[in-house]
């Protein structure tokens, strides 16, 4: 059986919501957020040789362009994720899921997007951009709270290829997290049009390290971990990482990353559980941050109104 999708009938106010939604996702497919672009310009002035120049300096007119052209960033629009932490006394707490998945189906028609989404198995495109379980939707609540904020993530192919999570054993401790970072990126980092945003996760399982990987990709490139052990790594590996020597877009260079970020939670005695998550030059993510009356913030774009 094909999939199919028919519009849910929503309160007034759902539909405002979901409206804002579907002209956020457009802002977030055209327009760099604030950290990236900056890192982008940051890192380009790094580059001396005139390839690594021109890769930059072509990244910025691709940017140019899809902002002035209003066309996507990058012509993989991705998988589209929330990530999300909802006040349970948001008023439209029940029509989320469906605000969610109309937002994405709309927008993917409007702005448009490239389909993305292959029905696992049965091997066809349902040519909406939603699917069986697309979008991704995380949930997290948060007491007494009436707001809502929201992570919009376009999770593109090649960015996604790198992803990994595994549990160590205790013995292999942070050196075991180490050698497992390096070796992905050493093998697989170049999928991922670089530079890169590397998210890293630890904690007890593959899917809480790989949770935590993808948070880590939320936040902004030049953030750093409130953890003192876990920032200190995050500079070495970013320091080991740019010494991979990958350069934008792969053509070799002195930065291969635009940061390093890790989320740890606290684990199992017994394991260690490690997953990475990369983000490309190209990291579509935007946030935007809604009162109970639908006010919103956009704290990644700054100066941009819907
Ligand atoms: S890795 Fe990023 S920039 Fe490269 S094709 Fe995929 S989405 Fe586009």
């Amino acid at each position: 059986m094909r999939y199919t999708y028919e519009e849910v009938a929503l309160s007034t106010e759902a539909k405002k919501m979901r409206d804002i939604l579907v002209d956020y996702i457009g802002v977030v497919s055209h327009r760099l957020p604030d950290d990236i672009a900056m890192k982008i310009k940051e890192l380009g002035k790094i580059e001396i040789d005139p390839l690594q120049q021109l890769v930059y300096a072509t990244m910025r007119e691709n940017q140019m362009l899809a902002e002035d052209l209003d066309r996507p960033s990058c012509q993989d629009t991705g998988a589209l994720q929330f990530f999300i932490k909802v006040g349970t006394n948001f008023p439209l707490i029940n029509e989320l899921n469906v605000i969610l998945k109309e937002a994405v189906y709309l927008a993917t028609k409007s702005i448009p997007l490239r389909h993305n989404a292959v029905e696992t198995f049965d091997e066809y495109n349902t040519g909406l951009n939603i699917g069986t379980g697309l979008p991704t939707i995380y949930t997290e609540l948060e007491q007494d709270s009436d707001t809502i904020e929201l992570y919009v993530y376009m999770a593109g192919g090649g960015c996604t290829l790198p992803g990994a999570a595994k549990v160590l054993m205790p013995g292999e401790g942070y050196e075991g997290v180490v050698r497992f970072v390096m070796d992905q990126m050493t093998s697989y980092g170049i999928n991922a049009c670089p530079p890169l945003l590397v998210g890293i996760g630890v904690a007890t399982s593959v899917e809480t390290a790989a949770m935590n990987s993808k948070f880590a990709l939320m936040r902004r490139a030049e953030s750093i971990s409130p953890n003192e052990n876990a920032a200190k790594m995050e500079g070495l590996l970013e320091e080991g990482i740019n010494n991979i020597g990958l350069g934008p877009q792969g053509f070799g260079g002195q930065k291969s990353v635009m940061g390093v970020n890790i989320i740890n939670t606290a684990r199992h005695p017994s394991t260690i559980g490690v997953a990475l998550n990369t983000g490309c030059w190209s990291h579509r993510r935007g946030k935007i941050i809604f009162d109970n009356n639908l006010n919103y913030e956009l704290p990644l774009h700054e100066g941009v109104s819907l």
